[in-house]
């Protein structure tokens, strides 16, 4: 099946974007803030009470940023590099949180020297770091989860502790001088499986209550990203995870009443990016291939790094007219034979696209911009632009 361009975007903001695109030539990224505007009231009518901290990583464009700024937003902060660009748009410390549980001493240090007192951490090491470093701060631990096998782009394995040895750090950093307020998780990106978000709160309440019988009080539950975007896998809309994810909390923390956190990165910005690409060659391997290979001027080096294990599904639209479709193998411009973005999944085009033709990529507005090589075989970096 084709894919229909409305299906993504109403028809108001697929034009915008569309006029925008008509002036630059290809490979660029069109990012509608408005859309990212949408989703973030959306986000925060719908959990209410939580406090969103927009994960810095998904789409670092200075617009963005200032944009969520205004909205109310905090910030989740994976670098020093991340944190001075999101201080010098006037972001203040206290709406920051460190969420990288893999730093070094020296870069705790500059954090808490900014104002920066709120911290992830998931090991004894990083955990005396910041008791030195960033003495007195808040620090949450984070668990690891279940789900990475549901999750399109998972993060569940890289980071985290198990539960029992949460419990250790937590009782830890009280002996060490901070202020340990709580758990947090990532439940992997992408996350199609809403149940993950209960078993992985169910693991929280385990560990409130074991702390409390120790004399430690926790109250604050990061629960982290992993909100969907519309690629081509179905997912359902964030109402229904919104309706599931508060019954879990009430189920589990009714009369406590913890903090809610929320770290929102791909879903606040994904379906507001569209990556224009043209097609650079059409070609077969041999008179009698079957396969038809299809070539653009981006790829997994300049922006389409999510598609590797063909993880990500994008739709792809064309405004090539005509049937029959073809189901093609796509692949980028550069001569690294990795770069192949999709070959078993395969995405039915026109059977007349030819070279000169664009390729919209739907739903490329998170993690493709700040993916980019800077100039493997000297293709730049994607540019944006931006229309609201
Ligand atoms: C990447 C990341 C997020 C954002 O996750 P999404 O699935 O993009 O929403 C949130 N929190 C942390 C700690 C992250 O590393």
């Amino acid at each position: 099946m084709r894919i229909n361009v409305l299906d993504y975007y109403d028809e108001a903001d697929w034009k915008l974007m569309r006029e925008e695109a008509s002036r630059h030539e290809t490979p660029f990224l069109v990012v509608n803030l408005n859309i990212i505007k949408q989703k973030y009231l959306e986000l925060k009518k719908h959990f209410d009470f939580a406090k969103i901290y927009f994960a810095v990583k998904a789409n670092p464009a200075k617009e963005v940023i200032s944009l969520l700024r205004d909205l109310g937003s905090n910030f989740d902060i994976a670098s020093r590099y991340e944190l001075d660009l999101v201080l010098s748009l006037g972001v203040t410390p206290d709406r920051i949180s460190y969420g990288n549980t893999i730093k070094k001493a020296r870069d705790i240090r500059y954090f808490y020297e900014k104002g920066v007192r709120l911290f992830a951490t998931d090991s004894e090491y990083d955990l005396r770091n910041i008791a030195r470093e960033a003495p007195g701060s808040r620090v949450f631990c984070r668990i690891l989860t279940e789900g990475s096998d549901t999750a399109d782009w998972p993060l569940s394995r890289k980071f985290g502790s198990h539960p029992d040895m949460a419990i250790d750090l937590i009782m830890l950093a009280k002996e060490l001088g901070l202020d340990p307020c709580g758990i947090s998780f990532h439940v992997g990106s992408q996350q199609r499986d809403i149940g993950t978000w209960d078993s992985a709160i169910a693991k929280v309440r385990y560990i409130f209550d074991y702390l409390k019988g120790e004399g430690i009080k926790l109250s604050l539950i990061n629960m982290g990203g992993g909100f969907p975007v519309n690629y081509i896998s179905k997912t359902n809309p964030l109402e229904i995870y919104a309706e599931e994810i508060t019954r879990y909390l009430e189920e589990d923390f009714g009369e406590d009443n913890p903090e809610i956190i929320l770290e929102p990165g791909r879903s606040l910005v994904g379906e507001a990016g569209v990556l224009v690409t043209e097609v650079v060659l059409i070609s077969q391997k041999s008179s009698t291939g079957v396969d038809k290979w299809l070539y653009v001027d981006t790829g997994k080096f300049n922006g389409l790094v999510e598609t590797f294990d063909e993880s990500i599904r994008y739709p792809l639209y064309s405004e090539a007219r005509g049937e029959p479709v073809e189901d093609f193998i796509i692949a980028g411009p550069t001569c690294d034979s990795q770069d192949i973005m999709y070959e078993y999944f395969r995405n039915p085009l026109p059977a007349y696209i030819k070279p000169g033709d664009r390729i919209y990529w739907l739903s490329t507005g998170a993690y493709t911009s700040s993916y980019c090589s800077v100039e493997f075989n000297g293709f730049p970096p994607l540019k944006t632009y931006f229309v609201q």
